[in-house]
């Protein structure tokens, strides 16, 4: 699998964050960090162990989650909660940003709001926090899904 150059870069920072911390990349382990790094679908623990498993059927679920902690304790994943659903995960893009959720199929797309980083700073001065993340949903029905309401809707 070709690996694009972004992905190549966020596969060596989360690397070499955990290596500096001491932790040994097994290969189980880096599988999970290049799947992260590749993908911008925001995966959940299990799509992540099951992507996991296509390479290395013998991994546990466990070992995902114990990545993800690592990766989560040094600022290389950002995980966004939902209370009625599976935490999602963006490796791709660990810095907080807004993101479009399909309340249908609940697939999450990035949503690129370039002033987002001004934003830290101007909230910070109006009012005296040091603003260190956000977290900004936008909840709506995807294209795809809107196309499968349009084609139910003209049968
Ligand atoms: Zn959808
Ligand atoms: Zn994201």
């Amino acid at each position: 699998m070709a690996m694009s150059p972004d992905t190549q870069e966020r596969l060596e920072e989360m690397r070499s964050a955990l290596v500096q911390r001491g932790v040994v990349i097994t290969p189980k382990r880096a599988k999970v960090l290049e799947i992260l790094a590749g993908s911008d679908d925001h995966p959940n623990v299990g799509d992540l162990h099951a992507e996991v498993q296509r390479w290395h059927p013998s991994t546990s679920l466990a070992t995902v989650y114990n990545t993800i902690e690592l990766l989560k304790e040094t600022g290389q994943v950002l995980e966004l909660e939902f209370s009625a659903s599976a935490n999602r995960y963006d490796g791709r893009r660990p810095d907080s940003h807004p993101h479009l959720v399909c309340v249908e199929c609940q697939r999450i797309d990035d949503l690129d709001v370039p002033e987002s980083k001004g934003m830290f700073e101007a909230i910070g001065a109006e009012t005296g926090y040091e603003v260190v993340r956000q977290r900004l949903d936008y909840y709506g029905i995807c294209p795809n899904c809107q196309k499968k309401r349009e084609a139910r809707l003209s049968r």
